[in-house]
């Protein structure tokens, strides 16, 4: 019963708060990468804040307002296929990501997490990391957030784009 309900209000977030999030299931129901598609990485990716190994994305299906992906520039599955140069520059991506969030949601509150292999809920198996700035307004967002875990977006990811690259600017 627990999980009907939790899968009936997971339904519901995508359905209603979130339509977004289907987006990615689709692809990865096809086996087509989308953090390898060129038009997507245009889309979504901040060519400013890139390095030589990795990508910033936004992500178009977010979580929570803020939300953006470092995404590995090749096509890997798993932590343990990272070059130790690749994982060395995740460190100051991590670094100048949170700097850039905390400046611009004014908070200190962050979740940075991976979800790796099939079973874990990672809905594009392309490794990369989620990085949400929290905040306290959401956090205390009402009834039905705090029971459902449902969340309203109001930031755009394209907006979440421009803020971010200007931002970085004026650093
Ligand atoms: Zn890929």
């Amino acid at each position: 019963m627990v999980y009907y309900v939790s899968s009936f209000l997971n339904k519901m977030k995508q359905k209603i708060i979130n339509p977004y999030r289907n987006g990615y299931n689709h692809s990865y129901k096809n086996k087509d990468c989308p953090f390898c598609n060129e038009k997507i990485l245009k889309r979504q990716a901040i060519p400013d804040l890139e390095n030589n190994h990795w990508h910033i994305l936004v992500n178009y299906y977010p979580y929570l307002d803020g939300n953006i992906m470092i995404v590995s520039k090749r096509h890997l599955l798993n932590i343990s296929s990272l070059t130790a140069e690749e994982w060395g520059s995740l460190q100051n991506m991590i670094k100048q990501t949170q700097k850039l969030l905390t400046k611009i949601f004014k908070t200190e509150s962050f979740n940075i997490g991976i979800n790796i292999g099939p079973y874990s809920g990672a809905t594009v198996k392309h490794l990369h990391w989620q990085i949400i700035p929290r905040m306290a307004e959401v956090k205390n967002g009402g009834v039905i957030n705090l029971l459902s875990g449902l969340q309203i977006i109001k930031i755009s990811p394209q907006e979440l784009k421009e803020r971010i690259i200007k931002a970085n600017r004026e650093e």
